[in-house]
C-alpha cells in the first residue's frame, strides 16, 4: 500500500510532503475508524492538513506489533553498540532535515522558528547524548560468598507508551525515545493532538536510520481514547507521560490495572527568588526569559516571582523594561519575533481568563494582559505582568501557562522559602543572590526537582530533570533518565553450595 502523504507549502516558502498515517509496522497506516485530526495554525486560524486518528483498535494494534518486535531476534538480539549507531543515524538525519522540521513545530506550534530551530538542536543532541550510553549500560558482580557468583543484567522494560504534550513536540519526543531505544526498549508514542504534525515527518526518519519494523510506533489521537487505551493497555508495561497534572494523575490510577512502570512529568508554578543582594538587572533579564520564552508555555516556567521588599520597585521597574522591550509579538516566522501565538484557541481563552482573575481579585496589571492578534488573526497575547499578588490568588497558585507573571513581595529568607514552597507543585526554581552561602542554602531547602541560581530554565540534556510533589515522578535526562527505561535482573549461580 503506497503511503499516506500530502504536499505542503509553509509559510516560509519550504515545500515537502508529509506523511499523514499512523505510523505501526515502519508504514504509515490509515485508522480503523476512520478518524481524523485537523490540524490548525495558532498564526491565523487556518487549517494546515488532516491526519489519521489513531482509536483504540489502532492502538492494539501498535501495541501488538511492539510486543513482535521486542521479541524479534532483528532487535531482541542486536548488539548494544549496534543500537547505539541506529540512534546516531537517527540524529544524524534529523541534523539533515532540521530545517523543515523547525519549519513544521513554527507552522503547527506557532513557537518562534529560532526558537524551534535550537529545539531541533535538543533533538539531535539528546538522541547522540543515548547513542553514546547504548553500550555502557550494564549491570554488577556483587561479593557474596565463595560458593555463590551473583551478578545483575539491565533489561529493557518492554512495550513503552510515550505520552507527550504540545509544548515542545519533538524534543519532549526526543527525550523519551533516546533512553528507551537504548536500553532496548520498544515503544508507542502518542502525540498531542494539537500539534501531530513534525512526528509524522521524524517517523519517516525512524524508518530511513533503519530501526527494525515496530520498534517505534507513532500513534497520534485524541488524549480521551487513542491516550486512554493505551495508558490502559493491559500489554504496555511502562507509560511514560509529560503534560497536566490532572492527566497525569488519570493515567496513574489507569496505569494500576496492570500495574506499570510509570514516569510522570507534570506541571509546575515555580518561583523566582530575588534576594537584595542580588544583581538585578540579571535577574530581570533571567526572570524574562524564564516566563516569557515559548510563549510561557513551558512546565518549568518561573511563573511566581517573589522579591525582597528592599528591592521590590527596582526589580519591577528593570523586569517590566525587559518585558517591553524584548518580548516582541508577531508572526513566528519573523526574525525579530520573541513570542508567538498561543497553541490553541483554548490556551489563548486560557491565559485571558487568569487575566480577568487576577484583575478580579485585586493584583495590579503592570502591564499587557490584552490579545494582540494579527490582521484580526491568531491567538496572540500581549506577554503580561500582574504585581502586588498575595499568596491567596488564583493567579499565584495555579499553573497559567502562558506569558504571564505573577510577583509577590516577601520579608526575609525565611519568608522567601516559605512563599516559595507553599504550593502544591515542585518542579522547578530560581534563586538570585550574590551570596554564595544563601544561594546554596535556599537552593537546598526549596522543594523542587530543579534549582537554578542566578539563571532560570538553562536546562541542559546532560542534568537530570523532573519533579517531586505533583510535578511528577522519576527524571528524564542525564544518566538518570536511563533509570526509568531499565530494570535490574538479580541472577545468583550456586558455585557448589549442596543443600
Ligand atoms: P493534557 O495533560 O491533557 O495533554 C497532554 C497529553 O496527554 C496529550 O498527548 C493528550 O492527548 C494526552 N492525554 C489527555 N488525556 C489523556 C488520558 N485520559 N489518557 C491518556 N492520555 C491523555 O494537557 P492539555 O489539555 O493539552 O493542556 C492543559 C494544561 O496542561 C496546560 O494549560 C498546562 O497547564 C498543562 N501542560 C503541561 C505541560 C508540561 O510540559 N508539563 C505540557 C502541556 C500542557
Amino acid at each position: 500500500m503506497a503511503d499516506l502523504k500530502v504536499d505542503l507549502t509553509a509559510p516560509n516558502g519550504k515545500k515537502f510532503a508529509l506523511p499523514t498515517g499512523l505510523f505501526i509496522g515502519n508504514e504509515f497506516v490509515k485508522s480503523a475508524s476512520g478518524a481524523k485530526i485537523t490540524s490548525i495554525n495558532p498564526t491565523n486560524e487556518e487549517e494546515i492538513c488532516s491526519v489519521e486518528a489513531a482509536s483504540p483498535e489502532d492502538i492494539d494494534k501498535a501495541v501488538a506489533v511492539a510486543r513482535a518486535a521486542l521479541n524479534h531476534e532483528s532487535w531482541r538480539d542486536i548488539s548494544a553498540t549496534e543500537r547505539g549507531r541506529l540512534l546516531y543515524k537517527l540524529a544524524d538525519l534529523a541534523e539533515q532535515e532540521r530545517e523543515v522540521l523547525a519549519t513544521i513545530e513554527t507552522w503547527d506550534n506557532g513557537k518562534p522558528f529560532g526558537d524551534a530551530t535550537g529545539d531541533l538542536q535538543e533533538v539531535i543532541d539528546v538522541l547522540r547524548y543515548y547513542a553514546g550510553y547504548a553500550d555502557k549500560i550494564h549491570g554488577q558482580t556483587i561479593p557474596t560468598t565463595s560458593q555463590k557468583f551473583a551478578y545483575t543484567l539491565k533489561q529493557p522494560i518492554g512495550v513503552c507508551a510515550q505520552i507527550i504534550p504540545w509544548n515542545y513536540p519533538l524534543a519532549m519526543a526526543a527525550w523519551k525515545l533516546g533512553p528507551a531505544l537504548a536500553c532496548g526498549n520498544t515503544v508507542v508514542l502518542k502525540p498531542a493532538e494539537q500539534t501531530p504534525l513534525s512526528i509524522l515527518y521524524f517517523a519517516d526518519l525512524i524508518r530511513k536510520a533503519g530501526f527494525p519494523p515496530g520498534v517505534v510506533n507513532i500513534t497520534n489521537g485524541y488524549g480521551k481514547d487513542a491516550g486512554q487505551a493505551l495508558a490502559s493497555h493491559a500489554d504496555v508495561d511502562k507509560v511514560a507521560f509529560t503534560g497536566s497534572t490532572a492527566t497525569g494523575k488519570h493515567i496513574m490510577k489507569t496505569a494500576s490495572s496492570n500495574m506499570k512502570n510509570i514516569t510522570l512529568e507534570t506541571g509546575g508554578k515555580s518561583p523566582l527568588l530575588v534576594f537584595e543582594d542580588a544583581d538585578i538587572d540579571q535577574a530581570a533579564k533571567w526572570a524574562h526569559a524564564g516566563i516569557m520564552s515559548n510563549m510561557g508555555q513551558i512546565c518549568t516556567a518561573t511563573s511566581r516571582v517573589l522579591v525582597q521588599a528592599s528591592v521590590y520597585d527596582q526589580f519591577v521597574e528593570a523586569f517590566v523594561a525587559v518585558v517591553r522591550t524584548t518580548s516582541k509579538v508577531g508572526d513566528p516566522f519573523a526574525e525579530d519575533t520573541f513570542q508567538g501565538p498561543q497553541v490553541t484557541k483554548t490556551q489563548y481563552q486560557r491565559v485571558l481568563s487568569y487575566v480577568e482573575s487576577g484583575k478580579a481579585e485585586g493584583a495590579t496589571l503592570a502591564t499587557g494582559g490584552k490579545p494582540s492578534p494579527i490582521g484580526g488573526k491568531g491567538y496572540f497575547i500581549e506577554p503580561t505582568v500582574f504585581t502586588n499578588v498575595k499568596p491567596g490568588m488564583r493567579i499565584y497558585r495555579e499553573e497559567v501557562f502562558g506569558p504571564f507573571v505573577a510577583i509577590a513581595v516577601f520579608g526575609d529568607e525565611a519568608e522567601a522559602v516559605a512563599m516559595a514552597n507553599d504550593t502544591t507543585y515542585g518542579l522547578g526554581a530560581a534563586v538570585f543572590s550574590r551570596d554564595v552561602e544563601r544561594a546554596h542554602r535556599v537552593a537546598g531547602r526549596i522543594d523542587a526537582g530543579m534549582v537554578w541560581i542566578n539563571s532560570s530554565n538553562d536546562s541542559d540534556f546532560r542534568v537530570p530533570f523532573g519533579g517531586v510533589k505533583q510535578s511528577g515522578i522519576g527524571r528524564e535526562l542525564g544518566e538518570a533518565g536511563l533509570a526509568a527505561y531499565s530494570q535490574i535482573k538479580a541472577v545468583h549461580v550456586n558455585l557448589g553450595q549442596k543443600l
